[in-house]
């Protein structure tokens, strides 16, 4: 592809959008989740589990510790018991005890609204406060980049950046805001569907006009650290 200016990246990255939304007019999480709290918890537990394992787990660690006040009063290791079935269960469930206390403690044991504040939180980064933010209460303030949607953005050759961190920034500067929150969950379909981390289905894929990876999908894509 000839080199692209940045008004023509930004028409294909909305075009690329538009498409997505057409694939994926109703793309849903597949966490299982009631409230705020809940939502926290299974987005911090899904880091490299999928989200049929974490929902596995849920029901019973959410029938024990429904809320952060009772999730802040129990012993790591009890919640490691009841999600050892799930990757870095120790970390995480360390993560979601001191999560919750800081919860009771600085914000009244109700989850907090704004991305400062929930990246406070252990086990909290970026990614898990946007999806937090979009899902629980409606406000997108960045975009959720976890490894489909990196590596979908770097085939797109939408980014070059060597973390979903900083491809997350090159998204906000060529996307218009209106469709950051859609982002994350048609394109962790797509990616899943299609865009395949191995052996992607270029092929008759509905993006193949506008992907400059397309037939060479490693094209920009090294070996990074995705998470
Ligand atoms: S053309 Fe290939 S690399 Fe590009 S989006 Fe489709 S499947 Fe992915």
């Amino acid at each position: 592809m000839a080199r692209e200016s940045q008004r023509a990246k930004r028409e294909r990255a909305v075009e690329i959008c538009r498409r997505m939304g057409e694939l994926y007019p109703d793309a849903q999480s597949a966490l299982s989740f009631s409230n705020p709290f809940e939502l926290v918890i299974c987005v911090m537990l899904s880091a490299q589990t999928t989200d049929a394992a974490v929902n596995r787990v849920t029901p019973e660690l959410f029938r024990r510790w429904p809320d952060a006040q009772s999730m802040a009063g129990t012993d790591p290791d009890e919640v490691g018991e009841v999600i050892r079935t799930i990757g870095f269960w120790r970390a995480k469930a360390q993560h979601c005890v001191e999560a919750s206390q800081i919860i009771v403690s600085d914000f009244g044991g109700e989850v907090p609204r704004t991305m400062e504040e929930l990246t406070k939180l252990p086990g909290v980064g970026r990614k898990t406060a946007n999806i937090v933010l979009n899902k629980a209460y409606g406000v997108v303030d960045g975009i959720a980049v976890d490894t489909h949607v990196y590596r979908l953005a770097t085939r797109f050759g939408l980014t070059k950046a060597p973390t979903p961190l900083a491809a997350e920034q090159d998204l906000l500067k060529i996307l218009p805001h209106e469709l950051w929150g859609s982002v994350n969950e048609q394109w962790i379909h797509f990616g899943r569907d299609t865009c395949t981390a191995r052996a992607p289905k270029c092929a008759g894929c509905p993006m193949a006009d506008i992907c400059p990876s397309a037939g060479q999908p490693d094209r920009y894509t090294k070996q990074r650290k995705t998470k």
